[in-house]
């Protein structure tokens, strides 16, 4: 029998809590498993925010998630008329939206049981909008649920954090990834493993690695880049490199959704009407639209350069591995004998230094820092001996 904890790859823990909490909410009253207030944390790609919906799926379904009935499917959709499913586009929550959130799900729940709010960036709320979000989750008596979904507990307002109920996620083993993708996604083993293992737990990385061609071509340019640094000029070209690799695969992305957000809405003002009114309303609304993918589209960059930077970071990790006489454990089996040249002519001190600049960059870029000039900062000190 399927359920909608299926793709929660490794996490059979949590899986118990959370289905204990659905058993308890059928009493319709707060109890001690099942609290109005939750936090999701776990690293990238571990699942958290699957891990929120499929919670609020069972909240709502009269099978306690069996993944295909119609509440199941509209709440995994964002159709379902108690569930609301909140995915930041921009850098930041804006406390506008959360007061906009808050009118909305004011409503007590259409169908008598709870009402759902899924927050997959909680992380991103800023201090003001955060401190509105508290008002509300600290309001006794409502049927609604807050899941909240950040990297770690230390992402969300200790006010906040202290409300809720923690649901930490791990990341799942090699092992585990790589069979969900032969069982689930058809790809072949020696694939599946490949992908598991260069992602790292990271299930959604590897199942989209596993299944293109051309993301593997640009992995592959990415993990050859340490080689190349032979020279300073070397260096700001392997972050020229890694920006339009990075820049070229977040907007292939994200120009075919937008297109399409762009129709759906010139259709939904009635494309084609004439009336100055009409169309004056329709121009606004797309404007507004080209508005916000332009902030999610700088997002994709970031986190497609973040991603390549991770990739990176890999290899200096396989460096050290091989410096310290740990040849098995290497994750970029594929270059093995360039990790292996590459460890026996550099210094150890230096691998660290490496790994600790690429760390060091990530946060530059996540506080802002322009992209290129990052790079081409951590290129110039991936360079030195
Ligand atoms: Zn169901």
């Amino acid at each position: 029998m399927p359920t909608v904890y299926d793709d929660l790859v490794g996490q059979e823990h949590l899986i118990s809590i959370l289905r204990g909490a659905v058993d308890a909410s059928r009493t319709g009253e707060e109890t001690q498993e099942m609290t109005h207030a939750w936090v999701f944390t776990g690293p990238p790609g571990s699942g958290r925010s699957s891990a929120a919906v499929a919670f609020a799926q069972a909240l709502v379904c009269a099978n306690k998630g069996c993944g295909t009935c119609s509440d199941c499917r509209s709440a995994r959709d964002g159709g379902h008329p108690d569930i609301e499913i909140i995915r930041t586009e921009g850098l930041s929550i804006k406390v506008e939206e959360i007061r906009e959130l808050l009118t909305r799900v004011s409503w007590a729940p259409s169908m008598g049981g709870w009402r759902v709010v899924v927050m997959e960036d909680a992380d991103r709320l800023t201090e003001s909008a955060a401190n509105a979000l508290l008002k509300a989750i600290e309001e006794p008596g409502t049927r609604t649920v807050w899941l909240l979904c950040a990297p770690t507990l230390h992402d969300v307002l200790p006010t906040i954090r202290s409300r809720c109920r923690h649901i930490q996620l791990h990341t799942p083993s090699d092992e585990a990834v790589a069979q969900v993708l032969i069982n689930r996604d058809g790809v072949s083993p020696a694939m599946a493993h490949f992908a598991a293992r260069v992602s790292q737990g990271h299930i959604g990385r590897a199942k989209y690695l596993a299944n293109n061609e051309s993301v593997r071509s640009n992995r592959t340019t990415i993990m050859r880049l340490p080689l190349q640094l032979n020279s300073l000029a070397a260096a700001f070209k392997a972050a020229q490199t890694l920006v339009d690799l990075a820049t070229a695969s977040a907007s292939a992305a994200s120009e075919a959704r937008d297109e399409k957000e762009i129709t759906s809405l010139q259709e939904a003002y009635g494309k084609g009407a004439t009336g100055r009114g009409m169309a004056s309303g329709a121009a606004k609304a797309v404007k507004e639209l080209e508005k916000e993918q332009k902030s999610r589209a700088t997002r994709m960059v970031r986190d497609s350069i973040d991603g390549a930077l991770l990739d990176i970071a890999t290899f200096y990790r396989d460096v050290m591995m091989v410096q310290s006489g740990n040849n098995e454990a290497i994750i970029n089996s594929d270059i093995a004998d360039q990790i292996a040249q590459y460890a026996s002519t550099h210094p150890k001190h230096g691998t660290i230094d490496k790994m600790a600049a690429i760390m060091n960059a990530r946060v530059n870029l996540a506080h802002n820092a322009a992209p290129l000039l990052t790079c081409e900062a951590l290129m110039c000190r991936l360079a030195k001996a």
